[in-house]
């Protein structure tokens, strides 16, 4: 906030229904006095097409810095080649690590779950998971996606989950991993919040695996309070969750981080209605009340929802709900929670409130283990070959260093030495190294002598350590190996 009690908020109109959608939140906020300053900047496709290959201009990067808040209407991507996802890069840059999705059945908007009275959030980790976007095509054949999961971020995640449960006096918060698989990467935020969860004693915390989570959201999405979860399953589960309740249009959401929030709507740019005035504002004008809590203008924040939930009560509709018979069109429907702004809604009251205490950030936090030892390595080859003559090759070009061929994985399974899978090989093959001593620590030295020996007969192109923990070992077997 300035000194003159206002607040710089940077304004990015967005692509496609981007700058419809924005001009009718800004319309909302401006008529009811919001003390904004707008700093309008751009991101997206035209930056894009600029050739800055961010899709976010150094302009625009300066405003946020001062502004600390944004609200933004949706970004184009480019999909699966090229350039990185403008939205991710805000994101990230800002450490905005916590994505918020609030989903609330909208009376007059009619889906099989009305009278349900599902009202949940989506709290989706924001900055980590397979979207850190680290990739490599590897071989001919086969590309890897890294999924990288913190533990620092995920205790701010489920902080921020348990005091956005508090803040809103919410009673149950929900873990949603696929910790039963990915017993490291997403057993880590299982982990993770089963540690942190006795900090919030009055509030219940269940875990439950994420495909039994978008299951039951399904079958009884009203037993929901709050879910916490990684990056893609958050990403998943809350187009789900917006289309309980009406669809995309009616999908707010916040990025929050330490320093900067972002607020735009889970929407994408629907290139195909852009310029149209058919799309639906609600959710970019849900995000923007969003924004006025954030700014603490709390008043206001409940008289624009209050609006446009009255708004949809009236019957007043765009095309998403109604069809394209007696749609309300973009500015129209505006128009309508404008003049219901001040009145509270008639079915859904305001929700008491208090401040979102932001958790503090983890102090970095005494490692996991206090012993590690290195035990092997998995040196992954790109070979034509089969099973039996890679594993046999191996066997012949490590004997007399101190590492020995344990077993070679293709695509997850155990093939060498055969166990009968009967796996679908690829040209990308684990080579699983131990030490011959099981009590020995093989150095890099020794490592680096195998990879040496390897590179002169296979194309190598990954390596992994295999470590123990105080004992535990810090890698998965494959499927098939004992
Ligand atoms: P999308 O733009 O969200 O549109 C998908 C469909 O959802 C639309 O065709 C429409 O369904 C419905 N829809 C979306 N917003 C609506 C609204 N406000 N009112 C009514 N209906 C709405 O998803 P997409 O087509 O996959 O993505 C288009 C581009 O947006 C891509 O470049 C993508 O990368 C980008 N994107 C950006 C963000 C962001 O900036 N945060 C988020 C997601 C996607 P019907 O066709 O059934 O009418």
């Amino acid at each position: 906030m300035t000194d003159s009690g206002r607040h710089a908020v940077t304004l990015i109109p967005g692509d496609g229904v981007g700058p419809e959608v924005v001009a009718a939140a800004r319309r909302v906020l401006d008529t009811i006095g919001a003390p904004i300053d707008w700093d309008e900047q751009t991101a997206g496709a035209s930056v894009f097409k600029q050739g800055i290959a961010t899709g976010v201009p150094e302009a625009t990067i300066a405003s946020i810095q001062r502004t600390r808040v944004v609200l933004k209407g949706p970004l184009e991507t480019p999909v699966g080649y090229g350039e990185k996802s403008a939205n991710v890069t805000l994101r990230k840059l800002f450490e905005t690590y916590a994505n918020l999705r609030p989903v609330r059945e909208f009376a007059g908007v009619p889906t099989p779950y009305s009278g349900r009275g599902i009202d949940l959030v989506i709290v989706r980790e924001n900055v980590e998971d397979l979207y850190a976007g680290i990739e490599h095509q590897q071989t001919a054949e086969v590309a890897q996606c890294l999924k990288l999961i913190s533990r620092p971020g995920c205790e701010k995640i489920v902080r921020l989950a348990f005091a956005y449960a508090r803040a809103e006096g919410r009673s149950t918060v929900h873990c949603a991993t696929k910790a039963n698989i990915m017993k490291l990467t997403e057993g880590l935020l299982k982990r993770v919040f089963e540690e942190i969860a006795p900090e919030y004693p009055e509030i219940a915390a269940h875990h439950i695996v994420v495909d039994n989570c978008a299951h039951q959201l399904v079958k009884r999405p009203e037993q929901f309070d709050v879910i916490v979860t990684t990056n893609m399953n958050g990403d998943i589960l809350s187009d789900l969750t917006s289309a309980l309740v009406g669809g995309l249009g009616f999908a707010p959401s916040a990025n929050i981080g330490e320093g900067v929030a972002i607020f735009e709507a889970v929407h994408g740019s629907a290139p195909k209605y852009a310029g149209a005035d058919t799309i639906n504002p609600t959710a970019l004008i849900l995000s923007a009340a969003l924004m006025l809590r954030h700014l603490g203008e709390a008043e206001m924040a409940d008289a624009v929802e209050g609006a446009t939930l009255t708004t949809l009560s009236q019957g007043v509709r765009t095309r998403d709900v109604s069809g394209d018979e007696g749609a309300a069109g973009t500015i129209a429907f505006t128009d309508a929670v404008i003049a219901n702004l001040h009145r509270e809604s008639p079915t859904t009251p305001a929700r008491t409130r208090r401040p979102l205490a932001m958790p503090p950030s983890p102090t970095r936090i005494a490692p996991e283990a206090t012993t590690r030892r290195v035990v092997g390595m998995d040196l992954f080859v790109e070979a034509q070959t089969g099973a039996e003559e890679i594993g046999r090759s191996l066997e012949g070009l490590v004997e007399g260093t101190p590492l020995q061929l344990k077993m070679v994985s293709n695509r997850g399974t155990k093939v060498y030495p055969a166990t009968g899978a009967m796996t679908d090989c690829v040209d990308h093959w684990r080579c699983r190294f131990v030490a011959r001593e099981a009590a020995s620590a093989p150095t890099d030295e020794d490592l680096i002598a195998v990879m040496t020996r390897v590179g002169r007969v296979h194309r190598w192109m990954h390596v992994e350590k295999l470590q123990e923990f105080d004992g535990t070992p810090g890698y998965t077997r494959a499927q098939g190996e004992d």
